[in-house]
């Protein structure tokens, strides 16, 4: 199973990758991760990426596009992997289809972790809070002021990589906000009502899916070649759900991609009054 986990900062996808490992054996490709163990070791990559890193800013794609080529090599990476932070930009999207496309492997699915942005700040405070109660250093760009900026980078940048995946009938969206259980839960159903798991992978569909899962699971499109299966095997409640809500989201997205405008400017107008919040909080402190 190859998959991306797309969201902002601090939406959940290391946390949900680790767990999707744990389940389906398959290993985490985290370039923030990668990247942050070549500052601590000093390696050219590192020295290029550490100043760009701690400001909130984007490494070069080709950087990036490059450290996954080799990893993906590994023989570790062979059963499958999850992207996490990994594509972040279209250019590097549009690199990582061309070499998934010369090794003749497919992408299964994109999970978007949706999240209210007013929620990120505090989740973000909290990671470093609890970090620091470990004993351990905190990440240089967990800080509200870097944080509002990457939030921004992601809007600008990451963000029509869910329009990007969209049109590739490759996008899943997950509501982020509910409980990490929660999320790892309709990540498998979603991922077993696609066929994207391998039999013994399964998830057993819920015996009536329930109206909160309905709403939830936004199938926005299938891998190319599933409809048929999915369709002859609809009998099943989830994969009833899915289909449904897959109808329900191609019918609305002109008023969705409306309220997504309005609601990404409302996002960034919290962020802002969260971000100064805690800067104060933290002056106090
Ligand atoms: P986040 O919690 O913001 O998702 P990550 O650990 O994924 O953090 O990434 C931390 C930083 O590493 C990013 O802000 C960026 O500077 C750099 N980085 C990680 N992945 C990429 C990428 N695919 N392209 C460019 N820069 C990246």
């Amino acid at each position: 199973m190859r998959l991306i986990l797309l969201g902002p900062p601090g939406s959940g996808k290391g946390t949900q990758a680790q767990r999707l490992v744990h389940k389906h054996g398959i290993v985490q490709l985290s370039t923030g991760e990668m990247l942050r163990a070549a500052v601590a070791a000093g390696t050219p990559i590192g020295l290029q990426a550490k100043e760009i890193m701690a400001n909130g800013g984007l490494v070069p794609d080709e950087v990036v596009v490059g450290i996954i080529a080799d990893r993906i090599e590994e023989p570790d990476a062979k059963k499958g992997f999850i992207l996490d932070g990994f594509p972040r930009t279209v250019p590097q999207a549009e690199a990582l289809d061309e070499l998934l496309r010369k090794k003749h492997l497919k992408l299964d699915a994109v999970v978007e972790l949706r999240v209210n942005e007013s929620a990120l700040l505090a989740r973000v405070e909290k990671r470093a809070e609890e970090t620091r109660a470990r004993g351990e250093d905190v990440r240089l760009d967990d800080t509200p002021e870097v944080l509002t900026k990457r939030l921004a980078q992601y809007r600008s940048l990451t963000e029509p990589l869910i329009h990007y995946y969209s049109e590739r009938r490759k996008l899943l969206t997950v509501d982020g906000m509910m409980t990490i259980e929660h999320v790892t839960r309709e990540i498998n159903r979603i991922l077993g009502a696609l066929g994207a798991l391998g039999e013994e992978e399964q998830v057993k569909p819920a015996k009536k899916a329930s109206k909160g899962a309905r709403k939830t699971a936004k199938v926005a499109g299938k891998p190319a070649k599933k409809p048929a299966k999915v369709a002859k095997k609809a009998a099943s409640p989830a994969r009833k759900a899915a289909k449904a809500a897959s109808k329900a989201k191609v019918a609305k997205k002109p008023a969705k991609k409306a309220a997504r405008g309005a609601s990404a400017r409302k996002g960034a107008k919290a962020t802002k009054k969260v971000a100064k919040k805690l800067t104060k909080k933290r002056a106090k402190r």
